[in-house]
């Protein structure tokens, strides 16, 4: 089974399913009310084929995201795993990771346990219904506060849930009263998440001094329950961090199906980035055919990508390794700007290791800025 300690890059698979029922307003993911779904599921089995033998490297982990996966029926997972299993080499998966709304039923949630994902997240957002209707997002209050239980007994192994801050309707107390309610449930895996304002039509991001209080009251308790933040925005107890995600963050190569979804593959040295168009129509006219490429990385940008990442992580980055990995010091990276941000307290040097502080993780944009 899994492992919490270093492992090296692996390759991935990422599945966005672009339906839900409630379109919340702060959103940024590419979304849709449910339509044409069993065309939907036909044209993501043609994708699956299009690459088929084109990828040559083992499967570690699969992750099903969106949107709102537990919209599509069980059965569709059932089929799923073995066209994957007949497409690439998926013996040696170490995760698969669906997410959830909390309104999925008991048995939909034993279907897709049974299907083969043994990790769930779940979207809770918060348990407040004034935080929700702030946020723009409807749901029944008691199907949140069941639903990690509920989960459980379906015989996930992992459950995690998401929770959203720093918004505008949203007080300091509201969002730790939801912390406490989070780990009534016990959850295995916390996120939690700022909110990201795009445009003027959603909630607003908060001053950034009640931001930065928030987040460091919240991880003072969390840390305190005895859940490790691995990284800025993840809490785990141990052996429960999404091994998906931090090969994200150590720089490995990935598949991305599905309208909008990313994909990160290097080949020679050269990892070349581009997304599925965000379009369910032109998705299904020819799954995976219509493409942004967002960037071919060579060896001299490669190493600024991949250490913007791994300071996401608290472990931060190990410089020795670092080097033998892209051949360049990430001192020599992040030239001045590392004393500055040591100066400002966003950053931690040792001889052994770079990481962020909290209040870096804080103001992490402004750290990757300087990097990227
Ligand atoms: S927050 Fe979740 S449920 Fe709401 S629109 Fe976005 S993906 Fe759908």
């Amino acid at each position: 089974m899994k492992s919490a300690g270093w492992f090296p890059p692996f390759f991935s698979i990422y599945i966005h399913v672009p339906f839900c029922q409630n379109l919340c307003d702060f959103c940024h993911f590419y979304r849709e009310k449910p339509r044409e779904v069993e065309a939907f599921l036909d044209a993501l089995a043609r994708e699956i084929d299009s690459i088929s033998g084109k990828i040559s490297a083992p499967v570690r982990s699969v992750y099903v995201g969106g949107g709102t996966p537990s919209v599509l029926p069980a059965r569709f997972y059932e089929s799923l795993f073995k066209h994957l299993d007949e497409a690439f080499f998926m013996d040696g998966v170490l995760e698969s990771s669906i997410e959830v709304v909390p309104e999925t039923g008991t048995d939909e949630l034993v279907r897709l346990s049974e299907a083969g994902f043994e990790r769930v997240s779940i979207g809770i957002k918060s348990f407040n219904p004034d935080s929700l209707a702030a946020l723009g997002a409807r749901r029944e209050e008691e199907t949140a506060e069941g639903s990690v239980e509920a989960a459980r007994n379906a015989g996930f192994t992992s459950v995690g849930i998401d929770l959203v801050y720093a918004f505008s309707g949203q007080t300091e107390g509201s969002f730790i009263d939801d912390i406490q309610t989070a780990l009534l449930l016990d959850p295995d895996h916390i996120s939690l998440y700022s909110l990201v304002q795009s445009d003027d039509s959603g909630p607003r991001e908060i001053d950034q001094d009640t931001a930065a209080a928030m987040f460091t009251e919240s991880r003072r308790i969390l840390v305190a329950r005895g859940y490790r933040q691995y990284e800025i925005c993840n809490f785990a107890k141990p052996d429960h961090e999404c091994l998906h995600n931090i090969n994200y963050w150590r720089d490995g190569d990935f598949i991305g199906l599905g309208p909008s979804a990313h994909s990160a593959v290097t080949a020679e040295g050269t990892r070349s980035r581009w997304r599925n168009a965000a379009d369910l129509a032109a998705y299904m006219a020819g799954p995976g055919s219509v493409k942004e490429e967002l960037s071919v990385e060579g060896p001299e940008i490669r190493p600024a990508e991949a250490l913007m990442l791994a300071l996401r992580q608290t472990e931060g980055v190990d410089i020795d390794h670092f080097i033998l990995g892209y051949g360049k010091d990430p001192r020599m990276i992040m030239g001045p700007s590392l004393k500055r941000f040591r100066e400002l307290g966003l950053i931690r040097t040792s001889a052994k290791r770079i990481r962020l502080t909290t209040r870096g993780m804080l103001l992490s944009n402004e750290v990757f800025g300087a990097i990227i």
